[in-house]
């Protein structure tokens, strides 16, 4: 312990405690005004069909351009914000901006997708569910044409009610993924509720498929969606031989910085214009 260590040791882990205290607090209380001062943006990451090479859909991802620390990445405010009540505000912030966004792409494509990412404890909130099945019923937003996307370790916190709030999404219409496939340490009991429309093979599977040894996991985790008759997504593709082997081994989307860089509405909306979206 700190103690056996003497004085000195305390003392230097102190300021360090002191330090993540004070970022807590500031990422914290900084959100509140991010929401109100039009600091956070979404960038979308376009989601490919690996048949067709068609855009079917795209995962809105949370930005935050903060005025003093600059651009901040979910993976570093999201668990902060998440340890607090305020992720149902930032949650409703993103799924009010993205079904508008998801509305405008409507005009333009009659089938196309929009996920956003549901924090554990948004997910498991009878409200958050009413408040975006009331948003999607006031946009007029076709089923299945908003998505969200759960962790495996989201749901082990409420094993037993899981089963039944999966069903009330699926019942609103949103269709629902299972993202980071692989890397949590629930059990796949939750796939039997028969609400998971898919799952998302977590990229750290796809880095390691040429060069690693996630090849038999990865063929596994399709033959688990193959039987249970729902879609796989391959996650963080970056070379043209990863896409082809996923591909070939007949993995049914594909995302990642080699198909598409997570970009601002307007440039997605440009690409879907375009045509570019259509891939080889
Ligand atoms: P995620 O949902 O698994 O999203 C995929 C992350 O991988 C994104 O990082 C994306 O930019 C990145 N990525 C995509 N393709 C590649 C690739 O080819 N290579 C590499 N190295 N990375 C790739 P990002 O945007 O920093 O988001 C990180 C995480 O933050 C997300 O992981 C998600 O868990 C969380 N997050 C993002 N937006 C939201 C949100 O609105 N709400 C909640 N609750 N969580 C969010
Ligand atoms: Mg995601
Ligand atoms: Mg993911
Ligand atoms: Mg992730």
């Amino acid at each position: 312990s700190a103690k056996q260590h003497g004085r000195n040791q305390f003392a230097f882990f102190q300021p360090q405690m002191t330090e993540e205290i004070r970022e807590h607090l500031e990422i914290q209380q900084g959100i509140k005004e991010a929401i109100d001062k039009d600091y956070l943006y979404l960038d979308y990451q376009p989601l490919y069909s690996m048949e067709s090479g068609q855009m079917i859909g795209a995962e809105a991802l949370l930005r935050w351009r903060h005025p003093i620390k600059g651009l901040l990445s979910p993976a570093r405010f999201i668990p902060i914000i998440e340890e607090s009540d305020l992720i149902e505000d930032v949650t409703r912030w993103v799924a009010n901006r993205a079904a508008r966004d998801l509305k405008k792409i409507l005009d333009l494509r009659e089938h196309f997708s929009v996920a956003i990412n549901i924090s554990g404890a948004a997910l498991h909130q009878l409200e958050m569910c009413e408040y975006i099945c009331e948003l999607k019923q006031h946009l007029a937003l076709p089923d299945k044409t908003l998505s969200i996307e759960i962790t495996e370790t989201s749901m082990i916190s409420h094993l037993d009610s899981c089963e039944a709030v999966l069903r009330r999404w699926k019942r609103a219409g949103i269709d629902i993924w299972i993202d980071d496939f692989g890397t949590g340490y629930s059990s796949l009991a939750y796939l039997n509720s028969l609400s998971i429309d898919g799952l998302k093979i977590d990229q750290s599977f796809v880095h390691n498929l040429i060069d690693g040894h996630s090849r038999p996991l990865i063929d596994a985790m399709i033959a688990l969606a193959d039987s249970l008759s729902i879609g796989t997504v391959a996650e963080g593709i970056e070379t043209d031989r990863q896409h082809e082997e996923l591909k070939a081994m007949g993995v049914e989307y594909g995302q990642g910085f080699g198909l598409a860089r997570p970009m601002r509405i307007d440039a997605l909306m440009q690409l879907l214009e375009t045509e570019e979206n259509v891939r080889p």
